[in-house]
C-alpha cells in the first residue's frame, strides 16, 4: 500500500513540476506577446523582445535571396549581356566557375557572394537603388 503511494508520488511530482513549469512558460510567452515594444513579425526563432535594429528590417530574408536566379559561369564566360562582365559591388571581372546572382526585377548581375551580403541589409538592387523599374537615367538597364 505505502509502496504504491510512493510510486505514485515519485511519478506524480516530476510531472506536476513539468506542468507548473509549462504554465509559467506559456504565461511569460503571452505577456511578452502583449508587450508593445515587441514588434517581431516573422522572426519566430528569436525569443528576444528587444526592438530589431532598423538595418535588419530593410534587407531581404535568406529564402527570398535564395529564390533569385543563380548563374554559374562556364569557361566561355557566357553572359546574356556581355557588356557588363564586371561585378558592380567589388568591381572585379567575373571569372569562370564563379556563381552570379540576378535581380529578377532589373536583370542585373552580381557575384552571388557580393549581392547576398548586400541584399541582407538592402532590399534594392545596388545599381538601380530607388528605381527597380528601368529608367532613362540607367543606360544599361
Ligand atoms: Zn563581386
Ligand atoms: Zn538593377
Amino acid at each position: 500500500m505505502s509502496a504504491k503511494y510512493g510510486l505514485i508520488l515519485g511519478a506524480g511530482i516530476p510531472i506536476l513540476l513539468c506542468i507548473i513549469g509549462l504554465i509559467f512558460y506559456i504565461s511569460s510567452r503571452f505577456s511578452a506577446a502583449r508587450n508593445p515594444n515587441n514588434r517581431r513579425t516573422n522572426t519566430e526563432s528569436s525569443p528576444s523582445v528587444f526592438p530589431q535594429p532598423i538595418v535588419l528590417t530593410l534587407g531581404l530574408d535568406e529564402p527570398t535571396i535564395e529564390s533569385y536566379p543563380k548563374t554559374v559561369l562556364g569557361e566561355s564566360k557566357r553572359l546574356p549581356k556581355p557588356s557588363d562582365n564586371t561585378c558592380p559591388i567589388c568591381l572585379s571581372e567575373y571569372q569562370p566557375k564563379e556563381t552570379l546572382r540576378t535581380i529578377p526585377e532589373c536583370k542585373h548581375y552580381f557575384h552571388a557572394d557580393c549581392v547576398d551580403e548586400w541584399l541582407r541589409i538592402n532590399a534594392t538592387c545596388p545599381l538601380c537603388r530607388n528605381s527597380p523599374q528601368p529608367s532613362s537615367a540607367v543606360a544599361d538597364c
